[in-house]
């Protein structure tokens, strides 16, 4: 309480630094079921960030509860037994913990329920006991893994009624560790320390009421969702408001979550203070040598930090985020937020999303012909929508955020860029929509279903089906739906959605809607399950008839499991061209054809609808058999193959 008081004295000066709301809205746009005050002190020689946090949070169920339940994400960091690190083996995407100290972890010294309290009704004495300190229990709800504490669990003294709301104050210190899973610290050019904090304070888990995701409606009371920390899992939590003050060196410049309200500067020491509104996270960076750039996009304050080193590099990643701003709002629906901050940070905290705040990275000299940066800040941006404002449960449900988003990120990068998006040289095109599908039919396609939780994935196919899979999926759909029904679909799904937490089950019901079909088929297959599609064209050939004409006959088969229909495209002797449609339902099928004219070429889905085909070299056969030469394509696979490995030693961001 000292410190807001004393902070609330210095406000009394300090010049605003700008007065700016931190949504477009004057009314809350979420549930807001919590709300954090949050004041602390980063020490960069220590790698600590200490201070206070007052949680107000609100008991959403239509029953008492007696229990809260809180994540402690930094301590997957604390040592090699928690479960992030017995998963990972010490690593995790490419980074291994090999500093002379790189741990971190997260203490809380103190968890108190606040003198102000909030509407607690005050017949009900808990003062005595309102020292909860000693109540934290860590708890391993997914593996038992005793020596885990990522999630902890507290008793109350008394229980909070519906709809009452509890304050908490709780002092805490987080150790940053050395840069790992998007968070912590690296040491820079310039000798002093990068901070990236995310994931980096004690934050409530969500309380799932009846009716809420996948909890019954007519369940007894709503269930803690809270899940540890594991080497595929992100994150999942209430909406609400935000108040950070940030104490950090002067010569530290810092970006963060929502909206800069303060700076001052008192003995060495900037204090800048910021709002977040209707989000569910708050991410900041700190670093001696960031550059900044700004620039004002309608009603979003763009800002970039930039690594001197990078300067020049700036541009690109503001345009890259202008070109995501317009589309999105085209597409899905208006950024609801006033700011948005690019950080381009260092090693593992690049490529990473949270509210108003992404990471993206780029490397010295970049290219224009390549766009990894264009495509991580883009990505990034998506992620405000699929996990800042559809907040799916992104350990559970990791396809609604990073598929849907890799899904929109692939449809903006080819066409913001054109032929060539992602790798644009000379007379190499590498475009993302065949790169996503490329990085599906390579990697054991038949293997992890969309719908899994992502700890319970093997070995390799969380990103496969939670990136590259799923954005082909629906790449997929939108060919079947057509784009304008797809762009109703996004829409429907944003104006539903945002603020909330949609699951696979919602998506699915609000693609039924806005088509008016039936897409259980489409959803059992590519979502819940694992069918691979490939269809073939076996055989063409013709007989001539004694009356002049031809009989020809077209086998297609279905190889695999999959079903998807297709269009079947038959070219005959005398030019003629007739399309005709297929179920793919049975294993194989004859097409018999009495024209004029001999078939000379059969083309399953030859417009391309049907990504989700795993092989597409067998869509086609041609009477001249030279046609059918398979060196060809098969050499021009190579080269796309070759090029996608040469990009991903590019960017270094994957
Ligand atoms: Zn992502």
């Amino acid at each position: 309480m000292r410190s807001f008081l004393i902070l609330g004295l210095l406000l009394s000066w300090a010049s605003p630094v700008q007065a700016q709301n931190a949504t477009t809205s004057s009314v809350p746009l979420s549930e807001r079921r919590v709300s954090y005050t949050m004041d602390v002190k980063l020490d960069p020689g220590a790698r600590t960030i200490k201070g206070t946090q007052r949680l107000t949070w609100r008991n959403p169920d239509s029953v008492p509860v007696e229990e809260l339940q809180f994540h402690m994400y930094l301590n997957a960091f604390k040592d090699n037994k928690s479960t992030f690190m017995k998963e990972s083996g010490g690593r995790h995407r490419g980074n291994t913990a090999k500093d002379t100290n790189p741990w971190g972890g997260v203490q809380i010294s103190s968890m108190r329920i606040a003198d102000e309290t909030g509407d607690f009704r005050p017949e009900i004495p808990f003062q005595s006991k309102s020292d909860l300190t000693e109540n934290i229990r860590f708890i391993q709800p997914d593996d038992g893994n005793a020596d885990d504490q990522t999630v902890f669990s507290v008793q109350l003294p008394r229980s909070v009624a519906p709809g009452e709301t509890i304050t908490l104050d709780i002092d805490f210190e987080s150790k940053l560790p050395e840069i790992v899973a998007r968070t912590g610290w690296k040491m820079t050019e310039s000798g002093t320390p990068f901070i990236f904090a995310g994931q980096w304070f004690p934050k409530i888990a969500v309380l799932e009421i009846p009716g809420q995701r996948y909890v019954p409606i007519d369940a007894p009371k709503g269930v803690w969702n809270a899940h540890q920390f594991h080497q595929s899992s992100e994150f999942y939590a209430d909406f609400g408001t935000y108040d950070v003050t940030i104490q950090v060196p002067e010569s530290f410049v810092v970006g963060a979550s929502g909206v800069q309200v303060s700076e001052t500067t008192v003995n060495g020491f900037k204090t800048v203070r910021y709002k977040a509104d209707d989000v569910h996270d708050f991410a900041w960076t700190a670093s001696t040598d960031f550059l900044e750039y700004k620039q004002q996009w309608r009603h979003v304050a763009i800002k970039a930090l930039i690594r001197p080193s990078h300067k020049g590099q700036a541009g690109r990643h503001i345009d890259a985020a202008v070109v995501a701003l317009e589309r999105f709002a085209d597409w899905v629906g208006e950024y609801p937020y006033t700011t948005l901050t690019i950080v381009d940070g260092i090693g593992e905290s690049n490529g990473m999303e949270y509210p108003t705040l992404i990471t993206a990275g780029t490397t010295y000299g970049l290219p224009t012909w390549a766009r990894p940066l264009e495509l991580v800040t883009i990505h990034e941006f998506g992620h405000q929508y699929f996990y800042g404002l559809m907040a799916s449960n992104e350990g559970e449900e990791a396809w609604l955020d990073e598929g849907m988003n890799s899904y929109i990120e692939s449809r903006i990068m080819d066409d913001a860029f054109g032929p060539g998006s992602v790798l644009d040289f000379g007379p190499l095109k590498l475009n993302d929509i065949p790169l996503q599908r490329l990085m599906y039919v390579k990697d054991n396609p038949s293997k992890g279903a969309l719908f899994t939780r992502s700890w319970e994935y093997q070995m390799g196919d969380y990103g496969k089906s939670s990136y590259a899979k799923p954005a082909t999926v629906m790449n997929t759909l939108e060919r079947y739906l057509g784009w304008d029904v797809q762009l109703q679909f996004l829409k429907a799904y944003y104006a539903k959605w945002r603020f909330k937490h949609p699951t696979t089950r919602d998506i699915q019901a609000v693609a039924e809607e806005v088509s008016g079909q039936d897409l259980s088929w489409f959803f059992s297959q590519f979502v819940y399950g694992t069918a691979v599609v490939d269809n073939s064209v076996q055989s063409i050939g013709s007989s001539e008839k004694e009356d002049g004409k031809y009989v020809s006959t077209v086998r297609v088969r279905r190889e695999q499991d999959g079903v998807f229909p297709m269009t079947l495209r038959v070219t005959f002797e005398d030019g003629s061209v007739e399309d005709f449609e297929w179920d793919g339902r049975d294993s194989w099928k004859d097409f018999k054809l009495t024209r004029e004219s001999p078939a000379v070429e059969a083309f399953l889905d030859p417009d391309v609808h049907v990504l989700l085909d795993i092989n597409r070299l067998n869509n086609r056969k041609v009477v001249d058999d030279r046609a059918n030469n398979r060196f060809a394509r098969l050499a021009q696979l190579r080269t796309i193959s070759l090029y996608q490995k040469l990009f991903f030693v590019l960017s270094g961001l994957f």
